[in-house]
């Protein structure tokens, strides 16, 4: 029986001694690795400052108490997303509201967020922060997304949980080229792990400041930011609430090590893409359509089972799949149908792109060491099941 599953890690011995050379040294965490880690990704990126926590959920939420979120404020993101993307408002005592997808990209549609921002406008509802999610891997339109969020005095933080090593209009996603902040995951079903872990990039100082602080409890050790006259070497001051969202130098080893390989992750990646392009073009389903203008890290490798041709129900084609030792999953129930969504005033057709994408959607295995006769075998039974 084989068993392949949608998403998995690739840790080599490179990453294992990395790890083990932490182990052995003074600090497991709070040393030197994490700054190392940090200005690695802000390199890749081509970003200014990197802020490395224990996950991305944790990453969004201090990026979204950096941009000012509380009480009373209002926070748009994708209803095909992750629950997180969504909750960090909550976490904030914010609201939360969403923005359609795209039906061809499944990510928020640029269009019906300008049509929902003039709608807002009128009502004197406007958010304060909007989080678009680069799903499956492949940006948003954030040259469009960003003059929106520009024109409105709106924040946007870029949820790229999928995205590390994707590009957009020729630059790495990350950049903050259209964005005050980008948020990445580094969970092992992401492109690259530290087992858990995420990050903050931005090209501001002053957001860089508050994410540093509120990674660690709001504390200071710094006399040139202290509010009183330190008075001795002990001293350290807490000047906001902060948590303790720390990344351990043992995952930043492992994710160093990592780092040194994702353009070839990435571009492995790219290649299982272009062969299920090629062979699941002529099977009644709908492959996900790419937007030039970007390169996707392809995180996830989507398709939509068009029961109206095949006369099967993403169910049944999930369920064969699965019998068969291949692990399809579904990526994702739209968050505002999720109960505890449904108890804050949302319903089932309030944004019907994303509910009618579901309906169809399977994610096929993806991952760099899913091997040449792996995904013959998964292409064939799909072929089988679909016929
Ligand atoms: C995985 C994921 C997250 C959460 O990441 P963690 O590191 O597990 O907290 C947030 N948003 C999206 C889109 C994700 O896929």
């Amino acid at each position: 029986m084989k068993n392949i599953p949608y998403a998995r890690q690739t840790v080599g011995k490179d990453d294992t001694q990395a790890v083990v050379d932490i182990l052995r040294s003074d600090f497991l965490t709070q040393g030197p690795a994490i700054e190392r880690f940090e200005k690695a990704v802000a390199a890749y990126c081509g970003a200014k400052y990197a802020v490395a926590v224990n996950s991305a959920t944790s990453a969004l939420h201090i990026a979204c108490l950096a941009a000012g979120l509380g009480p009373g404020d209002l926070l748009w993101t994708s209803p095909n997303t992750f629950v997180a993307s969504a909750n960090c408002a909550l976490y904030c005592g914010a609201d939360v509201d969403f923005v359609d997808i795209d039906e061809r990209t499944y990510n928020m549609c640029a269009q019906k967020l300008m049509d929902k921002l003039l709608k807002a406008t009128r009502k004197g509802k406007i958010p304060k922060v909007i989080i678009p999610v680069h799903f499956a891997g492949q940006s948003c339109r954030m040259d469009e997304i960003g003059d929106l969020a520009r024109k409105h005095g709106i924040t946007i933080i870029e949820d790229a949980s999928h995205a590390i090593g994707g590009r957009y209009k020729g630059y790495p996603i990350g950049s903050c080229t259209y964005s005050d902040m980008v948020v990445f995951s580094f969970h092992p079903v992401k492109i690259i792990t530290t087992g858990e872990g995420g990050m903050v990039l931005t090209n501001r100082e002053d957001l860089y400041r508050k994410l540093l602080l509120l990674r660690s409890h709001g504390i200071t050790r710094d006399p040139a930011r202290m509010e009183y006259e330190p008075p001795g070497g002990w001293y350290y001051e807490q000047t906001t609430l902060g948590y303790n969202y720390r990344m351990t130098d043992i995952q930043a080893a492992l994710g160093l090590s990592q780092l040194a390989k994702l353009d070839r992750f990435v571009a492995r990646r790219t290649e299982i893409a272009a062969r299920y392009n090629r062979e699941l073009a002529g099977l009644p389903l709908v492959l996900h359509w790419q937007d030039p203008d970007g390169q996707s890290a392809w995180h996830l490798y989507v398709v939509r089972v068009d029961a109206g041709q095949t006369g099967k129900s993403r169910r049944e084609v999930f369920d064969a799949l699965r019998a068969r030792g291949i692990g399809v999953n579904v990526h994702y129930i739209p968050v505002h149908t999720q109960p505890y969504y449904r108890r804050l005033g949302f319903r089932l057709g309030d944004f019907p792109a994303a509910e009618s994408y579901y309906q169809e959607a399977v994610s096929l295995p993806m991952y760099y060491s899913l091997d040449a006769k792996e995904q013959k075998y998964v292409i064939d039974i799909l072929r089988q099941v679909l016929a």
